[in-house]
Formats: C-alpha cells, structure tokens, sequence
C-alpha cells in the first residue's frame, strides 16, 4: 500500500476538465478515470432526486437535460451569491459544492489507484485566480474529504514544472500558454542554474475555448438555422430557446474538436424548438469559418503574452520554447497563427506533452515535494512521536534533518536516541547513535542518492538500548538538479485609500507564505456616538494604481462600537497582511492609540455577482468615455495609446458576455473585469491628454509663488519643487506637485500683509452679506478703513465660526503617512 510521507497527488481542477496525476516510483503518471478517461469532464448531472452524475457519464446531461446539467462553474467560483440549479433534483448546489463532486469523483479514482483515499492533494488554480477564488477551491477540496490540507499552485507554474522535468539539463526563457476552455494564462518561465521559476504572467480568466464555441453558435450556427427554419428572436438570452442554444453549442465544440483534422465538417441536428417542435438543422462548418470567427481570441490571447513578455523585459527572441498547454492549442488555426513572426509570438512551439493532462502532471511533481501532514493518533496507543523538519526535495546531497521526540517519556530523555538509516541507498546509508537533549530533540546530516528519492528509516531507543515504537518511522528526500520557485502570489494585494489609490503591500509574485505591515493614517474623526460612522477599509488585488479599477475581495471595517474613545483624524492604523501557503489570508488592523488590534480577518465571501443592469450602464459608460476621448482628438502618447487599444474588439467581446450575463454568473464576472479593465485603460488615455495643461498649470503656479517668495527658505523650497516639476512625466506626480506648490502658495499668502483683508473678501463671497454676517461684515468694513488688523482679525475669526459645520464623511478612510 502507498505510504509515502510526501502528498504525492496532484488534480487540474479545469474549467471544462480535470485530471488526475500520482507519483509513482519517482514519475508522475497520469490516473484514468472509472471511465477509462484521461480526464474528467468537470459537469454534474442531477436528473431527480437521489440522482447523481459526475464526469463523462455527466456530459450527456448538457445536451438532452440542460435544465439539470451544470459545467464551467469554475468560473462563479469565490462569488458568494452564485448557485445552480436542479429541479428535476429539487435541488440548488453552490460552485464550490459542484467542484467538490468532481473533486470527489477524482479522490474515488486516486483510492482506486493507491488503496486508500489521499488526505490531501495539490491543487491547480489559473494563475488570475484572486484570494477568494482560491478560498472557493479550498472550501471545495474540504468538502470532498480532503481533510489534510491541499496546497494550490497556479497552474502555469505546474505546467513548467512538467515540462521542466523532461530535460533538467536546459536553462533559458520559456513561455507557457495556456488555452483551456474557460480560462487563458501566459507566463514566462526562467531556469537557471538549477532554479526553476515563473518570472511573470498575464491572463485572463474569461478567455477560453467556450467562448470560442458561444462565437461559432451565434455568428454562424444560430443565424444560419433562424434562416432555414425561420425562427422569430431566435437568440441565447430568450429561455424559449435554451435547449435549442445547449445543443447547438455542444455542436458548435463538437465541430470545432473535429476540424482539428478536417478542413470541413457537417453539423446535424434534431433541434428542440419548444413544446412539441422538432427540426432538422444541417450546416457545414469549414475551418477558414471557424479561424475568422475565432480570431479576436487568438488576438487577445497572443496580445496577453506581448503583455507578459514586456513585463519581463523580455523580446519574442530571447525566449526559448513555448509550452502549449490546454485543449484548445490543440488547433491547427491557433498553432499556425502562434508560429508566424508577424501576427503571432513566431516562436518554436513545443508539443511534446499532452496539452490536457499536463498541468495535473506537474501538479503531482509539486505535491512529490510537500510533506504530508502526519496524524498524530497513534500516541494514545502508547507510542512515541517525532516532528520531523526537513525539506523534502532537495539540491544537496547531504540536507541536515532535525526532530524532537514527544511521548509518555517526557522529561526524562537522558540515554533515548534515534539512528537514521537508508538500507536501500547507493551505498548504504546509516547513521551513529544521536543521544537526544533534554528536549528530545536532536538534528544530523543524512546522505541522499542523487537525482532519486531515499527513503529513510528512523528508530528510537531508551537508555537500555531497547527499541521503543516511533510515530512516524520513516521519511523520504527526494534529491533534484532543479529547485522550485514555490507557490507565487498571482496578483499584487493591498487596500484602498480614501483617494482611491491602490496601496499595494504584497506584491505579485511575493513567494507565499508572505507577510507585509504598513502604517496607514485616518482621513476624519471616528466619534463613538456618530452610530453611522465607519472605518472602511476595501481590500483589493490587481496590478492597477486606481483601487476601484482592481478587483476587491473584501473589506476590512471597524464599527465605533469597536473602540473604546474617540479616534482623532490622523490616527494611526498598522495594516497587516498575512497570505498562507494555501493562499488564504488574514488582515489585522492594529490601532496603537487604544492599544487594541483588531483581528480583522477579512471576508472572502462577500464579493458578489454584478447584476446584468448594472453591467449595461457601465457598458454604456465606456463607450461614452470613449467616443469623448475621441472627440478630443488626442495627440502625441495620448493618440498612440488609443490606437493600441483595440477598443472595437474589447467592446465587443464585453457587449457579448454583458449580453450572456443575465443567464451565466461566469460570463457577468468575465463582463465586469474586462470593462474594469477598459476604464482602467481610458483613465490612462485620460491622464495623457490631460498631462499637458497640468503641466502648465503647475508652472504657473511656480511663476506666481517665486513673485511671492520672502525668504531664502521659501526659495529653496521652491527651487526643489521647481526640479521635481521638471522631471514630472505622469499626471499623478504633477497632481501631487500642484498640491504642494498651492499648499506653499497658501502659506506664502497667508504671510503677506494683504492675507487679512483677502480672508475677509474670500469669507463675505462664501457667506453672503446677510443674516448674522451683516453685521459683523459692517464691523470688517470698518476695520479695513482704519487699517486696523487686529480689528479684522476679529473679525475674521467669527465670521470663520458661521461656516456651516465641515460635512463630514461619514466613511472614513486611510491614507499614507507623508
Ligand atoms: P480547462 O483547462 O478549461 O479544463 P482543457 O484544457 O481541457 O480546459 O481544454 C478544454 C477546451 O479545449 C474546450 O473548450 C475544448 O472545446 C477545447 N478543445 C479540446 N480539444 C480541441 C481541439 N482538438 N481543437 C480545438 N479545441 C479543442
Ligand atoms: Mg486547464
């Protein structure tokens, strides 16, 4: 029976399928299914009660009983409101409760395979997958009897790992693509000297061969079969229709698979056109139709690892390979389109693994070097224990190993000690008798086969040289020429400030476990008794510099109920993020003026689908944007960063999934992040139109202060502003350069002797002269006329006590310390 102390078992959780791969004698080798399946559809089928079906025997429930049929909910994973439906079942089940069947499934045939069921697994996430994405797949694998923990790694990361194994001798620049059927990755990958890593990554995770076929019904088969048959509205979001639409785009992928290796193929079928209509529909689908039709997603596809490469600093030629990976680079179309120099990446591809079970294979390498976790149960039957700590792959052959002996004999270890042995090993290992400390510890060097796994026995004896039973009794180190980069953060992690800035404290690709601590200050007053006021604190992952142009996963709140006095304007909030090896994480907000730390850990399971209204305005809210960007007729970077942005395309895809999101969370989500992404890319357009008349306010600005400047100091002062200015190349440092100058400009007044008489006019236009200004307004008059300034001054004073009461914000928000 299997009884290695490493996890051992990896699982592609895919968005159309999953695989399973297990370490086998040192090689991962990939499991079939009950099916006799490399993969397992990721589909469930619930017919009626009692009912239930996983996997291939599930696929034929999309087609012929779509109502009670579900697949793609990878995509709804991490939002907390999505659920599918069963009626036949009388049934609703949340996307992580539909994984966990699948995932039950796959644990059913690693059972099969090993003789008992894992504990534990790696499991694979696209790379894009934010923090409650993967608290989704946690939550999943935990309900599918996963009970020991599963480490996720980011499947680009696996799929290297896979590849990367075949010839440990190489080094150089890779790039993996991924093109699965919901989600599209694309990461460059380096190995050097021994290390193998990812250097960065683009994706998507709405990209996928699903909307390749959705692409196929609605432009070609759909419009074809609602002429021939002449069908009134015949489209995707009418309910009439939805059987009709299930079994054309089941078609749609069908074909598609087949014209892998035919330049043509015949679609045929037995339409369902509501009660009691039946009718044939044939077309013949060719593969220049399907290339044309497919082409905006190559484009985005190939576009995201241009993004990718120039983020590595990287060019087409520096890299080596690419790693295909994912069923779709199974097309011809794509391959061809992916070799040419002009209109792809014109890089050697490499094919030499199966595309759909590659990354489950690299998931396994990952899981062959993480220990799994041991139960301590066996004390109670009158054993000892001993926590071991090592490392389980290695580059020495001779890694140290340290453990502490625990158990009934406690405190009295004198003349216990443990002997490490490797009888199997070329030569032989054994080590000396190593007497425990009065701890029980001990720690020693041990000898390891190169390029294998040595297994090693460990025993224990008392002072009278009687072996003792130990818990557990063996380990295994597995030697490599490579090391791994580790689990990566995906995308950069931190929280919003009250200007919407993105404060990012974990950058992406921090190896994980991570930790970051930043001290952050309130914007407004928390008064204890203001019930409604609220520290709210929006946690966010993305790479962009507006907070609400990234994803948020959560939020971090303090309630005033939560302190226990006032908090100033000013106060100081230590935020602490911490992110675990299961890409968990934890967010302690610590307010030292009442010394208590809130244990905020932040809620992943709040982030919501957006309702398909919502969507369309925002829709239309990019396309404004757009057509006024265009009205400016911007010149210079501002023109060149329009034309790249293949707006039409964008708008389009986004117009489709919008379109789809009244029926489909997955394609409401895939919606929002792409028009998120457009703003975030009009914001940019936006600021470099702006940037010139900024520019030229800001030295205004300097021109008018340098008239005002008194003292060498102001001079200096200003001479350093006046340097900054001139280095300034984006909107955000010339915004901040027009604070400070005004803020100097502000100061330099306030010294002039005309500062009272200015404050007294500016104060009579905000307050108007009437009601109890009047009279206080008269006074000022007065004053003026005999240049008496401490009378104005008085004046001055209360008249500032009759502005109305600053309209506080009752959200209050952080901001960086200056
Ligand atoms: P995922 O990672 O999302 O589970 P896979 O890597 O298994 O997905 O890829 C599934 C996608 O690949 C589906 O959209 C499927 O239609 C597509 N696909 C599979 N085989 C081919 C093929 N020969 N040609 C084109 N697309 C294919
Ligand atoms: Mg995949």
């Amino acid at each position: 029976m299997w009884d290695s102390d490493t996890i051992d078992v990896g699982i592609d959780l895919g968005t159309t399928n999953s695989a399973l791969a297990v370490i086998e004698n040192g090689e991962a080798v990939i499991v079939k299914s009950n099916e006799g399946q490399d993969v397992t559809p990721s589909v469930v089928w619930m017919p009626k009660p009692g009912s239930l079906f996983v996997g291939t025997g599930a696929r034929p429930g999309l087609e012929t009983d779509p109502d009670n049929a579900a697949a793609e909910f990878k995509l709804e994973m991490g939002l907390a409101d999505a659920r599918r439906t069963f009626p036949g079942a009388s049934r609703e089940m949340t996307p992580p409760q539909l994984s966990a069947e699948v995932l039950k499934s796959i644990r059913g045939d690693a059972a099969h395979r090993l003789g008992v069921a894992p504990r534990a697994a790696v499991i694979t996430v696209p790379a894009a997958f934010t923090l409650n994405q993967n608290k989704a797949t946690v939550e999943a694998a935990q309900l599918a009897g996963f009970d020991a923990g599963c480490p996720l790694v980011q499947e680009p990361t696996a799929a290297a790992f896979a590849f990367g194994f075949q010839d440990a001798e190489d080094r150089g620049y890779w790039m993996v693509f991924d093109f699965g059927g919901g989600t599209f990755d694309a990461a460059v990958v380096s190995k050097r000297d021994g290390d193998l890593r990812v250097l960065t990554h683009a994706g998507d995770p709405y990209l996928g061969g699903k909307l390749i076929d959705w692409a196929v019904v609605e432009r070609v088969l759909a419009p074809a079969a609602a002429k021939e048959l002449g069908l009134d509205g015949f489209r995707r979001d009418n309910l009439l229709w939805r059987p009709a639409f299930a079994q054309l785009k089941a078609a749609a992928e069908a074909a598609k698979i087949a014209l892998s290796r035919r330049e043509s193929v015949p679609v045929t079928i037995k339409l369902s056109l509501g009660p009691g209509r039946v009718e044939w529909f044939e077309h013949t689908l060719r593969r220049d139709e399907l290339d044309a039709v497919a082409e905006p997603y190559y484009t985005r596809a190939i576009n995201l690892c241009r993004a990718s490469l120039r983020e590595a600093s990287l060019s087409e030629s520096d890299i080596d390979r690419v790693l295909l990976v994912g069923g779709v680079t199974l097309a011809p179309g794509l391959r061809e389109r992916l070799a040419d120099p002009a209109t792809g990446i014109g890089i050697a591809l490499d094919t030499s693994l199966d595309p759909s079970t590659v990354v489950a294979r690299g998931a396994a390498i990952f899981a062959s070097t993480v220990r799994r976790p041991v139960t301590a149960s066996a004390a109670d039957a009158g054993a000892f224990t001993v926590d071991l700590a090592y490392e389980p792959s290695v580059t020495t052959t001779t890694p140290t190993i340290g453990g502490r002996v625990g158990g009934t004999a406690q405190g009295a270890w004198t003349g216990y000690g443990v002997v490490l042995a490797n009888p199997d090993g070329r030569p032989p290992f054994r080590s000396a008798r190593i007497g425990l400390n009065a701890t029980g510890g001990f720690a020693t060097d041990v000898d390891v086969d190169p390029h294998r796994t040595s297994r090693f026995t460990i025993a224990l004896t008392d002072a009278g040289g009687a072996p003792q039973p130990l818990v557990p009794a063996t380990f295994s180190i597995t030697h490599r020429d490579v090391e791994f980069g580790g689990v990566r953060l995906a995308h950069s992690l931190g929280i919003q400030l009250a200007d919407r800035v993105f404060a990012p404290l974990l950058r992406k690709g921090a190896t994980l476990p991570a930790r970051a601590r930043e001290v952050f200050h309130t914007t407004s007053a928390m008064r204890r008794d203001s019930t409604d006021a609220l520290l709210r604190i929006p946690v966010v992952q993305g790479e962009r510099a507006r907070g609400d142009r990234n994803r948020q996963v959560g939020v971090l709140e303090i309630q005033p109920r939560d302190v226990r006095i006032d908090l100033p304007a000013g106060t100081e909030v230590e935020v602490t993020f911490e992110v675990d090896a299961d890409s968990l994480v934890t967010v302690v907000a610590d307010v030292p003026l009442v010394q208590t730390q809130f244990e905020a850990e932040i809620n992943l399971d709040e982030v919501r689908t957006t309702p398909p209204a919502e969507l369309r305005g925002q829709l239309e809210e990019v396309q404004q944007r757009l057509a006024e960007l265009r009205g400016t007729a911007p010149a210079g970077e501002a023109r060149d960063r329009l034309g790249r942005l293949d707006a039409e395309n964008a708008i389009v895809t986004a117009r489709d999934q919008v379109d789809a999101a009244a029926i489909d969370a997955g394609a409401a989500a895939a919606a929002e992040e792409r028009l998120r992404g457009l703003q975030a890319d009009l914001d940019d357009i936006e600021d470099a139109t702006k940037l010139p008349a900024e520019t030229a306010r800001l030295r205004d600005l300097l021109d008018e202060a340098d008239l005002l400047a008194g003292t060498a100091a102001d001079r200096q002062e200003l001479a350093r502003l006046r340097r900054q200015a001139d280095e300034a190349a984006d909107l955000r440092t010339v915004a901040d350069l027009i604070t400070q100058v005004t803020g100097v400009l502000v100061d330099l007044e306030r010294r002039s002797p005309e500062w009272p008489v200015k404050l007294f006019f500016g104060l009579i236009q905000v307050l108007g002269d009437h009601g109890p200004a009047k009279p206080l307004i008269r006074e000022g008059r007065q004053a003026i006329a005999h240049q008496d300034a401490r009378a104005l001054d008085a004046v001055n004073q209360r008249l500032v006590r009759l502005l109305p009461a600053e309209q506080q914000d009752q959200v209050i928000g952080l901001r960086r310390s200056s």
